[in-house]
C-alpha cells in the first residue's frame, strides 16, 4: 500500500524541473570519474616528495581488498626505510608525463582489469623507457591485462591460467633459483609460505630471469571448482613453475620484477616476503644494483 501511495510522488518528483537535474548531475559526475579518468597534471604535486614510489591499485576486475591493504602498508614502511617518499592512489589520472616524472618506481599492487586509458599506457611506457623500475604484485599478474599488450607481453611475460580453490590457500615450498641476484639478497635457499598459488600457461620467455619457483609436491595444484582446467601442474621441478621473475628492458635497463605471491593481507607480514618486497623495491630503484649485474643472464 505504501508503495502505491509513493509512486505518484516519485513520478511528480521525477518530472519536476529541480530534482531530476540534481540526480542527473550526480550520476554524470560519477560516471565521468569511473570511466574517463581525468588527466590531472599537477594535481598531486604539492603532496608528493621526490623521489617517490607510486603505489597503484586500481581494480576493474577481481579486487584483492586484503592483499591491496597488506601490500600498501608494507610498501609504505619499506619506502620509509629506503628514504623514499611514497604515494598511494587508485586514480589512473596520475599516469601522465608530468606526474610520473616524480617517481622512480611504480608498484602495480594487485591492479586488475583495463585500468589505464591508451594515453595513460603510453605515458607509462615513456616513463619506463627512461630506465625506471616497475614492481608487479600477485593480481597484477592475472589474465585481465591482455588488452594492454606491452604490459602483458613485455612486463609480465606469462599468461595466468588458474589457481587452486579447494582449498584456495595452501602452504607450499618456494625455492630460490638465483641466490646471487640482488632481489634474493639475504633470502634463505627456500622457505614455506601460505598463499593462493598461481599457475601460468608456460614460464616467461628467455628475456626474463626466473628468480624463484614452486615445489608442486608440497601443495595440491588442482582446481576442481571452476574452469575447464583442473590439473594446474607446470612441472616437477621448481624451475618448471616460476613464481618470481624479473627483466631489464631497453638501453636504459628499465627494471621489472613480478611476484605472483600476495593474495592475503598476511602475505605481507612474513619475514621472507617483507625482505623480498624491500629487495624488489630497492632493485627496481637501482639502489642495490647500480651496475645492472642483476640484468645479466
Ligand atoms: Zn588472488
Amino acid at each position: 500500500m505504501k508503495l502505491l501511495y509513493l509512486l505518484p510522488m516519485l513520478f511528480l518528483t521525477a518530472c519536476s524541473s529541480q530534482a531530476p537535474k540534481a540526480i542527473l548531475s550526480e550520476a554524470t559526475a560519477t560516471e565521468t570519474f569511473i570511466d574517463e579518468p581525468v588527466t590531472s597534471t599537477g594535481r598531486y604535486f604539492a603532496y608528493v616528495p621526490s623521489p617517490s614510489i607510486l603505489i597503484f591499485s586500481e581494480t576493474r576486475d577481481w579486487r584483492h581488498e586484503e592483499g591491496i591493504a597488506g601490500a600498501n602498508l608494507a610498501i609504505m614502511k619499506a619506502a620509509k626505510e629506503m628514504g623514499h617518499g611514497y604515494f598511494t592512489t587508485e586514480h589512473s589520472g596520475i599516469f601522465n608525463e608530468k606526474d610520473l616524472a616524480r617517481f622512480d618506481v611504480i608498484v602495480f599492487n594487485n591492479m586488475t582489469g583495463d585500468a589505464l586509458t591508451p594515453e595513460q599506457e603510453l605515458a607509462f611506457a615513456k616513463w619506463q623507457s627512461k630506465g625506471k623500475g616497475t614492481v608487479l604484485l600477485h593480481g597484477a599478474g592475472d589474465d585481465s591485462h591482455q588488452d594492454w599488450s606491452f604490459y602483458h607481453n613485455e612486463l609480465l611475460g606469462a599468461t595466468f591460467v588458474s589457481h587452486p580453490m579447494a582449498p584456495q590457500f595452501q602452504p607450499a615450498r618456494v625455492e630460490i633459483l638465483q641466490p646471487t641476484h640482488p632481489v634474493m639478497a639475504g633470502m634463505p635457499k627456500d622457505f614455506m609460505a601460505i598463499d593462493e598459488w598461481y599457475t601460468f600457461d608456460a614460464p616467461p620467455s628467455d628475456d626474463f630471469i626466473v628468480l624463484a619457483g614452486l615445489d608442486e609436491s608440497t601443495y595440491s595444484p588442482v582446481n576442481t571448482v571452476y574452469g575447464d582446467r583442473s590439473d594446474l601442474r607446470m612441472g616437477p621441478k621448481p624451475v618448471d613453475h616460476p613464481i618470481i621473475w624479473s627483466r631489464c628492458i631497453g638501453d636504459m635497463q628499465a627494471r621489472v620484477v613480478f611476484n605472483a605471491m600476495g593474495h592475503r593481507y598476511e602475505s605481507y607480514e612474513t619475514e621472507e616476503t617483507l625482505l623480498l618486497l624491500k629487495n624488489m623495491l630497492n632493485w627496481a630503484a637501482k639502489k642495490t644494483d647500480p651496475q645492472s649485474q642483476g640484468c645479466a643472464k
